[in-house]
C-alpha cells in the first residue's frame, strides 16, 4: 500500500500525518468497511439513468464525455435524443458540424461539437467503428482523458477498472483524511493507486457507481449529508471535528 502523501485541505481539519499513514499502513479492513457500508448504500439508493441501462460501449463512451463537468440530470434530460441521433460511431463521423452543435446546444455543449465529430472519426479510421477495449487507445481518443477512458472500460466491458475524480478525490479526502500535494489531485498517481485498491474483486461496476451516486448524493462538496451518512462513524472529517 502506498504512502499517499497528504496536507491539510481547508476547511477539513489538518489530519495528523503520523496518523494518517499509520491508518494506510493497516488499511486493508478499513477498506472493506468503507466498500461494504458503500455498497450497502448503493443498494437502496442507486440512481437511474438512460446510459445505466446499456451495455453499448459507444453508448456509454458517449454518455462520458457529456457529462464531463456537466450536471447528470441535464444529461439525463437530453442523452436519449443524442444518443438516438448518434447511436454509432459511423454516425457520428458522417454528422455535420451544424447537426452536431444544434443536438448539443440544449446542453450548453455546442463548443464540444467539433471534439465529438472527431471522435467519431478516429473510431472509424482507427478502430473500425469499434470502441477500443484498452485505457490506452481510449484515452489516445479525442476529448478521453483519464477518467473517461476508465469509466467507458468499466461500465463499457465490465473491466475492474478503477476511476478517480474530483467527486472521488473529495469522498477520499474526508473519510480517510488524505489528499494530493498535487495542484490537480484527479491526476495524482497515488490517489489513483488508492482508487484501485479499494475496487473490489468483483463488481467494480456497482462499487464505482456507488461512489459516483454517494459523492452526488451524500457527500456532497457543499452541506454534505453527514448526520444521515453510513459512513460517518469511521470518517476522518466527522472524527476531526468530535476531536476538536
Ligand atoms: S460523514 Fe460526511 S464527510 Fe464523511 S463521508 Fe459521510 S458525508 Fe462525507
Amino acid at each position: 500500500m502506498p504512502v499517499i502523501e497528504i496536507r491539510p485541505k481547508r476547511p477539513l481539519p489538518r489530519p495528523n500525518q503520523a496518523a494518517v499513514e499509520s491508518r494506510l499502513a493497516v488499511a486493508s479492513e478499513e477498506r472493506a468497511q468503507f466498500r461494504r457500508a458503500l455498497l450497502h448504500w448503493y443498494c437502496r439508493n442507486a440512481r437511474r439513468f438512460p446510459w445505466r441501462e446499456t451495455e453499448n460501449p459507444f453508448q456509454i463512451l458517449l454518455s462520458e464525455v457529456l457529462l464531463q463537468r456537466t450536471q447528470a440530470c441535464q444529461v439525463r434530460d437530453n442523452y436519449e435524443r443524442i444518443a438516438a441521433a448518434f447511436p454509432t460511431p459511423h454516425a457520428l463521423a458522417a454528422a455535420s458540424l451544424d447537426d452536431l452543435q444544434n443536438a448539443l446546444r440544449s446542453l450548453g455543449l455546442a463548443k464540444r461539437a467539433a471534439t465529438l465529430q472527431m471522435m467519431g472519426r478516429e473510431l472509424v479510421t482507427r478502430f473500425d467503428g469499434a470502441v477500443p477495449a484498452s485505457l490506452e487507445d481510449l484515452m489516445g481518443l479525442p476529448g478521453v482523458g483519464r477518467y473517461v477512458a476508465a469509466a467507458t472500460a468499466c461500465f463499457g466491458t465490465g473491466a475492474r477498472v478503477a476511476m478517480l475524480d474530483a467527486n472521488f478525490v473529495r469522498v477520499f479526502s474526508r473519510y480517510f483524511g488524505v489528499v494530493s500535494r498535487k495542484k490537480r489531485a484527479r491526476d495524482d498517481l497515488a490517489l489513483w493507486r488508492l482508487a484501485k485498491s479499494l475496487l473490489p474483486r468483483k463488481n467494480a461496476q456497482d462499487y464505482n457507481r456507488a461512489l459516483i451516486d454517494f459523492a452526488a448524493v451524500v457527500c456532497k462538496p457543499r452541506a454534505p449529508a453527514c448526520p444521515d451518512c453510513p459512513l460517518r462513524q469511521r470518517c476522518q472529517a466527522v472524527s476531526a471535528r468530535i476531536g476538536r
